[in-house]
């Protein structure tokens, strides 16, 4: 009894309290969220966007590739043509309780008009709101640095 108190005092103590200060001065790994907000990595798939052409104009053409790419079949859709004729998506929604983020409806568009970003803020405690309408994936849309417009294009080729 008295031997094993003077083993834990003289090696296990010691071991404790040299991993203690070992860990004392290093930089913490966690982040004080809210306050602080992480960048995600590059390859992050986050809340959708909508993209436009530079005049404006929406990219999407109302094909359904994404919802026939969807395997949580979470876009639901309705075209629509403008005066001009141009096929657009009147109705363009993805349910967020349903979409499991796996990057196939950013794949299969072929007018690279929809995208995953890095949006990870988007909890909430109503149901209806988890719909995303084509309305706020457009406002979603993130103010993008040219040169990273050409990185995800030469990505997308290869
Ligand atoms: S990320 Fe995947 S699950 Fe979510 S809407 Fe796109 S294809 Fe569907
Ligand atoms: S987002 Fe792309 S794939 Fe989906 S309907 Fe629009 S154009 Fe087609």
């Amino acid at each position: 009894m008295a031997f094993g108190f003077i083993k834990t005092v003289f090696t296990a103590f010691p071991k404790g309290f040299y991993t203690t200060l070992k860990h004392l001065f290093k930089k913490p790994v966690t982040f004080q969220y809210p306050r602080v907000r992480i960048e995600m990595t590059p390859r992050y798939r986050g809340k959708h966007y909508l993209e436009v052409y530079d005049d404006g104009t929406e990219r999407c053409v109302c094909c359904g590739l994404c919802a026939a790419a969807c395997p949580a079949d979470a876009i639901y859709m309705e075209p629509a043509e403008t005066e001009k004729g141009e096929r657009h998506a009147k109705i363009y929604e993805i349910n967020l309780l349903r979409c499991i983020f796996c990057g196939f409806c950013e794949e299969a568009c072929p007018e690279e008009a929809i995208f995953l970003g890095h949006e990870y803020e988007f909890s909430d405690d109503n149901r209806d709101s988890f719909i995303y309408t084509k309305e706020q994936m457009l406002a979603n849309r993130p103010k993008e640095k040219p040169f990273k417009r050409i990185i995800r294009k030469v990505r997308r080729i290869f």
